[in-house]
């Protein structure tokens, strides 16, 4: 009964209507379990929900820890927290925010560790799908109190022996669709030889991701493909490792795009005027190693280049979530997945998430199964939905091969083609629209007067060259579709070509 109390008395901090029921959510939770995982994606403001919740619990008189992973978060909550009005104590050496007659006391992990934890009523952990030993002896010194894990990963394995109620109010495409979120596409060019990656304890090894992804030609194709992809985005590129991102950012400086990279070695003031330059500067590109961005918040980020592979729900979350921040005046996100990540992991923003892991093996492989997985269109590397065939982006519809018949008792494949219906009309516009595109990247011109690049790209695309009934040299402005068409032809050539010369070197 108690529980219910301590969220009846919130004023003042204004919820959005999403966050408003999130908060019903968790109070509902709260009379199950006294354990329970939030999980919320970036962008939820689970600050401010926690904000309401935490000033309800003192507004009763209980006594409240929050608990951040970071010492800078702890000084961003507290800012927070001051905005409203509610009083705390920040414990950590030397801040002049410290306080420990509070009720409410915002303290890192690490410094608890040295330090100890205070009583509480109320225990909030942030990121909680990172727990540390320091969080684990909390959580059993305080039996009778309230804890609430707050992330928007809760797949760590482990989860469920300390926490036995898991809550997602609110879904990402939910967000999406009520505009939390920006919606985003994903590009999957598969440029790097993933077979050579090597597992170990689940996920791939970083030297192996770096032996693949850090070579010379990788890099360059990496930069060309945002270079034709999504110009001038402000980005964030993963890598491997910091050798991997120095790469990355010369390899963009060389073609004039202004890049810089953030890891864990540098010092402050160096990682400091790096973000600097990236959040409130016109620098487009920030390179880094996927831990050194913990917490790092820019909405304006665009685009979310993975030069990287992962088995790992929470990374792959992590990594792509970083550009789905709304922000003035972006519509969309691109993510451009060159470790395969989309088509072995899914959509980020679909996950089949079947409750805590508490250890048990069975559970975690149950997890790890997932049946049908988005595939990335064969012509433009669109990664497109479980169950769409004909490309979004491109419209190109890859054969069938289906119909399983069984004849005589035995199973025999039959393959079937099917080929997408186009009107005479959308044919010709799709040609006319290659040869505008032909003239403005001043293609070779047949002595008749057609392109012949555009020729080849209506017949891969279309099974056959255009008939008599179409006009082969009307012309017609590029439509964003068929310019990623015609970038991607440009790119999967020039590799061809490479990997020839390569051939005839050897
Ligand atoms: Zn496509």
């Amino acid at each position: 009964m108690e529980q219910i109390e301590i969220f009846n008395s919130i004023k003042e901090i204004e919820l959005k209507p999403l966050q408003e029921f999130c908060l019903n959510e968790i109070r509902q939770a709260f009379t199950r379990s006294k354990k329970i995982i939030f999980q919320a994606a970036t962008g939820m403001g689970k600050t401010v929900i926690a904000a309401k919740i935490m000033e309800s619990a003192l507004n009763l008189g209980k006594k409240v820890v929050f608990i951040v992973d970071r010492i800078v978060l702890a000084h961003q909550t507290s800012d927070v927290l001051l905005r409203y009005g509610i009083k705390h104590g920040v414990i950590q050496a030397q801040n002049e925010r410290f306080n420990i007659h509070r009720n409410l006391q915002i303290c890192s992990i690490q410094t608890i560790k040295r330090r100890g934890c205070p009583k509480a009523d109320l225990i909030i952990i942030d990121e909680a799908h990172v727990l540390f030993e320091a969080h684990k002896k909390i959580i059993q010194e305080n039996p009778e109190a309230y804890v609430l894990g707050l992330t928007a990963t809760p797949y760590s394995k482990g989860l469920g022996k300390y926490f036995d109620f898991h809550i997602q109010p609110v879904t990402v495409k939910q967000l999406i669709d009520n505009k939390y979120l920006v919606p985003f596409e994903i590009y999957g060019p598969s440029i790097a030889d993933l077979t050579k990656l090597k597992i170990r304890v689940g996920e791939f090894t970083e030297e192996s991701v770096a032996d693949v992804f850090d070579k010379a030609d990788i890099v360059g194709d990496v930069v060309k493909t945002w270079q034709s992809l999504t110009p001038g985005k402000k980005t964030i590129v993963f890598g491997a490792n910091i050798a991997h991102i120095k790469h990355l950012v010369k390899s963009f400086q060389e073609i004039g795009v202004s890049a810089v990279q953030i890891n864990a070695y540098q010092s402050d003031e160096e990682r400091e005027a790096a973000l600097k330059s990236f959040t409130e500067g016109d620098t487009k590109i920030l390179c880094s190693v996927e831990v050194a961005t913990k917490g790092f918040d820019c909405p304006a980020v665009e685009c979310c280049v993975l030069a990287v592979a992962t088995r790992s729900m929470i990374k792959w979350t992590q990594t792509t979530g970083r550009a789905l921040r709304t922000c003035q005046g972006k519509d969309k996100a691109t993510i451009l997945d060159f470790g395969g990540n989309a088509e072995r992991l899914g959509f980020p923003d679909d996950y089949e998430f079947l409750g805590l892991d508490d250890g048990n093996i069975r559970q975690s492989k149950k997890q790890e199964a997932k049946e049908k997985l988005p595939k990335a269109c064969p012509s433009c590397d669109f990664i497109k939905p479980v169950g769409v065939h004909i490309c979004p982006a491109c419209g190109f519809a890859p054969e069938r091969v289906k119909n399983v018949e069984v004849a005589d008792g035995e199973l025999k494949k039959l393959q079937r083609k099917e080929r997408a219906e186009y009107t005479i009309e959308e044919k010709q516009n799709f040609l006319a629209q290659l040869n505008q595109y032909a003239e403005d990247h001043r293609m070779k011109r047949h002595i008749k007067g057609f392109y012949g690049a555009a020729i080849y790209a209506y017949q891969d695309k279309f099974g056959c060259r255009p008939s008599g009934k179409i006009n082969w040299n009307a012309k017609a402005p590029v439509s964003e579709e068929v310019n990623k068409y015609m970038t991607y032809r440009l790119i999967k050539y020039s590799k061809g070509k490479a990997k020839q010369k390569q051939q005839a070197a050897a």
